[in-house]
């Protein structure tokens, strides 16, 4: 038997065609399943009182605003190379 590769959490060096770690049980990952994992920035952003801005200017006006606030902001995030998902 062969080792292929190490188990990232336990580092038990897996067996050729094993389905489960030795060391720890979990199931053995290939490079093609495993997570990658990216380092993210996210903007959240909340518009403070707009349920009184709503009141003042009316539902579709507050649409309206907070329609053109999210194009503003994505201009703003696509200049900086970023990506905007709604
Ligand atoms: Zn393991």
């Amino acid at each position: 038997m062969t080792a292929i590769a190490a188990c990232w959490t336990c580092g038990t060096e897996h067996l050729e065609h094993a389905r489960f770690c030795d060391g720890c049980g979990l199931p053995v990952e290939d490079s093609e399943t495993r997570a990658e994992y990216k380092q993210v920035t996210v903007v959240f952003a909340d518009v403070v009182h707009s349920i009184n801005i709503a009141a003042t200017v009316g539902a579709e006006r507050l649409r309206e605003i907070m329609a053109e606030l999210v194009n503003v902001t994505a201009a703003a995030l696509w200049r900086h190379g970023g990506q905007v998902h709604r």
